[in-house]
This record gives structure tokens, sequence and C-alpha cells, in this order.
């Protein structure tokens, strides 16, 4: 496919791509089927390559979410009226037209947000498999017929929750558009989604493409603002029916709170301190690569990133080795460019908390290996780049084993036993993912099931599939948003009685025992 064009200035062809999608090149909120400006702060969107703004657009104020939710509710009782197997054709459709644009949406997403163009165009299709996977669920989500010991036939029903508010993160917008927006409106609802402030752009055309594939006008909502304003007034509005938040624990506690105080459940995903443990007998270049692709990927940017890289002493000197050689290989570049591996921190707040960590790592004793800094090549570019950095004899209490760095950053930590390897993988309040690298078979499943977190993988790292369960244990939340189970977590289960004696006992108490 080749590379962007990245001569080109940023602002001006999202406003094009923006203008093909929605008639508009103005940045705004999508509200029943149309672009509508909101009336808050303005705020700025930043090119992480370069550094320099490349657009603004006004915050979404009170009226606007009023006019989502809204939207939303109505949507939501039009898109019930449809046959379950309707729903899934335009499921179907919606697919489709994320592959017809996936080039233009791809663009957006990796300019806008400044993810590498070679993981990107690999994303955009996932995100349409999303659909595709959700789409033949829509007509084969029902209840149960119960044996219960009385005359009556109970059956039950998943009915929608209406309307769904989804908060997500900048590190993978368009991804974790998809993966939240499939599974909310296969189960009947409608959404209100909020993607970060720092990059709304790509679900915003990803709510125009839902409702180019056939959906309602009002049934995938997106708006364009801050969380604290925007996101806090959708969770709290009466229409409410479910908050799912995709983000920081921090902001996953403000967020459940006001959920509970509108009596809304929710569904967390958060942060992540995954450890990634490395035995003497792994296959030493499988591992190698995998410990690379764990924390590097999305430059770090991840929230199943292996960030605590586990390793038994034997082989703990000789891996650190070989790990730094070949993370100093991996290509590190503009995000428009194929050959680039890792593209650039995604905001310079970001970036100044990596580079924070990476001096308190060192000073609290950590050996810094390699990396720590913006690579000298990059210097002149304005970009927020961040060179793979490993950090090694990393202490377990040290801040880099407890704290999620959320960038390119590795602690290195050597053990003797399997049971250290085991208790230093749990000693961490997060429980989000975890890996175990061992040509042991016995020994793999022995770890997998007492690490203490949501997907654990053996021999590999970061496979993810919208048709297996994802989410965390401890302080990386509850509830489940992929999978078969995502699709109870989106409904309500309605529990029916009839009576089939022909004479029925009248009684004053429970009668079912
Ligand atoms: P963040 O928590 O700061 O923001 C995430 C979203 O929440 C944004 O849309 C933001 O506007 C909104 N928000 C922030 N404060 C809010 C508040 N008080 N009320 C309502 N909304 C609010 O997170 P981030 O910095 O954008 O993303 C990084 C974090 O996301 C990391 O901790 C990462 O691990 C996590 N993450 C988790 C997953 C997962 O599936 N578990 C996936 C990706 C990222």
């Amino acid at each position: 496919m080749g590379n962007l064009d990245i001569t080109r200035d940023p602002g001006q062809r999202i406003r094009e791509i923006l203008k093909d999608f929605s008639g508009m090149e103005e940045i705004g909120s999508l509200i029943d089927g149309g672009i509508v400006v909101g009336g808050g702060e303005e705020l700025t969107l930043t090119d992480p390559a370069t550094g320099k703004p490349f657009a603004t657009f006004r915050d979404a104020d009170q009226s606007v979410i009023d006019a989502a939710m809204e939207a939303a509710a109505q949507a939501q009782r039009q898109w019930m009226q449809l046959t379950a197997s309707a729903r899934g054709r335009v499921m179907t459709e919606i697919s489709r037209k994320i592959r017809e644009h996936a080039a233009d949406i791809a663009e957006i997403e990796s300019r806008s947000a400044g993810r590498p163009i070679r993981d990107i165009r690999g994303e955009v299709i996932r995100v349409a498999e999303m659909f595709e996977y959700y789409a033949g669920w829509c007509d084969k989500l029902h209840g149960d017929v119960i044996p219960v010991p009385t005359s009556h036939l109970n059956y039950t029903r998943h009915e929608p929750v209406g309307v769904v508010v989804q908060i997500t993160p900048w590190n993978a917008p368009l991804f974790t558009g998809g993966w939240q927006i499939a599974p909310a409106i296969c189960a009947g609802n409608a959404v209100v989604i909020k993607p970060s402030e720092l990059t709304p752009l790509s679900t915003l055309i990803l709510g125009l493409l839902c409702e180019k594939g056939g959906a309602p006008r009002g049934l995938v909502n997106v708006i364009a603002g801050q969380g604290v304003t925007a996101g806090q007034a959708a969770i709290a509005d009466r229409r409410t029916g479910l908050v799912v938040f995709v983000g920081s624990a921090q902001a996953g506690a403000l967020i459940a709170a006001t959920a509970a105080q509108n009596l809304v459940p929710c569904i967390l995903e958060l942060g992540g301190k995954s450890a990634n443990i490395v035995f003497a007998d792994a296959d030493m270049d499988r591992a190698t690569l995998g410990a690379q692709s764990a924390i590097f990927g999305g430059a770090g940017q991840s929230c199943v990133a292996g960030s605590r890289l586990l390793v038994h002493r034997s082989v703990h000197a000789e891996f650190v080795e070989r790990y730094a050689r070949a993370s100093e290989r991996i290509p590190v570049g503009n995000p428009g460019l194929e050959t680039t591996q890792i593209g650039p921190i995604n905001n310079l707040r970001q970036w100044g908390k990596i580079s924070a960590m990476v001096r308190q790592g060192v000073g609290e004793g950590a050996h810094l290996v390699t990396g720590g800094s913006r690579p000298a090549e990059l210097e002149s570019s304005g970009g927020f780049y961040f060179a793979p950095t490993i950090l090694d004899n990393v202490a377990p209490d040290a801040t880099l084993s407890r704290e999620e760095v959320f960038g390119p950053v590795v602690g290195v930590t050597p053990f003797d036993t399997e049971e250290e390897a085991i208790a230093l993988a749990n000693d961490n309040p997060y429980g989000l993912a975890g890996a175990v690298w061992t040509q042991n078979v016995a020994r793999a499943h022995r770890i997998a099931s007492q690490v203490r977190a949501g997907t654990f993988w053996i021999n590999g790292y970061k496979t993810i599939s919208v048709m297996s369960p994802f989410g965390g244990f401890g302080k990386s939340g509850y509830g489940r948003s992929s999978g078969r189970e995502a699709l109870l977590a989106y409904t309500q289960t309605k529990s029916i009685w009839v009576e089939t004696a022909a004479e029925p006992a009248v009684t004053f108490g429970y009668s079912a025992g």
C-alpha cells in the first residue's frame, strides 16, 4: 500500500477526508446523523509526529449531550422494531462500508493519533471483522426455557439496556471504538460514545459509517469533547442504561462513582502492569521478539503492554543483552512511513510522564540499558518520539514495577524459581494480562492458572480477538466487552412466567420453591 504523503499538511488532508464523509470540514459531535458544533471551550488537536497543532474544535456542551441522549433513545426504539436478522444485515453492511473506506480511515487514524500506518491498515480490517462477528450474533441472542417445578412455562429474554454511554482513550481510538460499538448495537442498544478529546476523528468516521451501512440516524452518536465535562454529563444522564469505560484506573474510579449515583452499571477496562515471564528453556529467538512486541508495539501505549519482564536468573544477562541489541534496531519514526514500527507518543503530556518515570526508575536504582529519551535522529522533528527503553534490575517494590508507564519502557527483574516468578507476577494491584515463555507444557499451564490476569498467553503476546472475552482482574477493571460474554453484559435478563394449569392454585406466598 505504501507510505502516506507526509509532506502534506495533516490538517488539510483530514479536513478533506471529513468533508467526504460528513459534507463538513468542521469538527463537531455526530448527533442524530449530523455534525453539531459544541459551545464549550476551544480544544486543539496536535500532530504527534511534528508537535504542531492541526485543528481546533469546541467542547460538547450540555445541549449537545442532551441532543445525543435523546437521539439515541429514539433510534434505539426504531432499531428494535427491525427483526434480529435485519439488524444483523445492517451490521454486515457496516462492516462492508468500513472495508470500502479502509484507506481513508487508516490515514485519518495514523495522522491524527500518530499510529504507524502498517499497524493501522490491519486494525481497520479487524474493526470490520468486529461488526461481521456481531452481525452473526444478532439472531442468536435468545433466552432459555427453564424447567421450573410448577405448572408454569418460564422463559427468559435478553433485552437491551437502552442507551449505552462509552468513553474511550487515545491510544487506539478506532479499534476500541469498534470493539465497544459492535456488541452494544448487536444487543439492540443505541450508543453515545465519547472518544478522547485528543483523538476524536476516527470514531467520528466510524459513527458516520454506521449510518451509511443502514443503522437508524442517532443509533451511534459520537461526542467530540472532554471527559470531565461531556463524559460526566452523559454518564449522569437519566437515559443512560450502561456505562462502558476504557481508560486509566484513576478516571475509572471517578466514572464508576458518577454511574453509581445514577444507579447505572459499569464495565471498566482499565490499565495494566502485565508480567511477561521468560524461563531458561524458552525458545530465545521467539521470546526476544515476543518481549519486544509486548512492550514496544504501539510505542508501549497499550493496556496489555508487557511492561514487567521477569527473566530466569540463569539466562538473565544473556537475554537482556540480546533483547537490548534487537530493540535498538526497531525502526522508530514518522507513522506515515511503511517502515516505521514505533511511532510517536500521542501527546506531549504523556511524553513528559514517560521521561519522568524513566528518570525516577534510575533514581530508584535500576540500570538504564538502552533508550531513555527521544532518539537523536528525530530530535529536529518536533515529534513526541521516545526510544525503546530497557531498565534492568528493577526492584519489585520500585515505582516502575508498580505503576503503569504507558510508553515504550520495560523493567527487567530476574527470578530464581517458578514460585518466585508467580509471586512477582501477582505482586501488583493490576491484573489485565500476562505471558510465559517456556517449552515445558505442564509448567506453562501451571503458571497460566496461577497468574491473576484476565488474559494470559503461552509462548506468545498480544493476540486478542473480538470472539474471545477480554477484561481485567483486580484494579484492571470489571466486566467483559467482547465475545459472547459482552452480549450478556449489554443486556438485562427478563424472566417471564406463563400459567399453563387448567385450574391454577392461587397462593399468597412464593410458590415455586
Ligand atoms: P484517561 O483515563 O485519562 O482517559 C480516557 C477517557 O476518559 C478519555 O475519553 C477522557 O476524556 C475520559 N475521562 C478522563 N477523565 C474523566 C472523568 N473524570 N470523567 C469522565 N471521563 C473522563 O486515559 P488515557 O490517558 O486516555 O488512556 C490511557 C489509559 O487507558 C491507560 O491507563 C491504559 O491502560 C488504559 N487503556 C485500557 C484499555 C483496556 O481495554 N483495559 C485499553 C486501552 C487503554
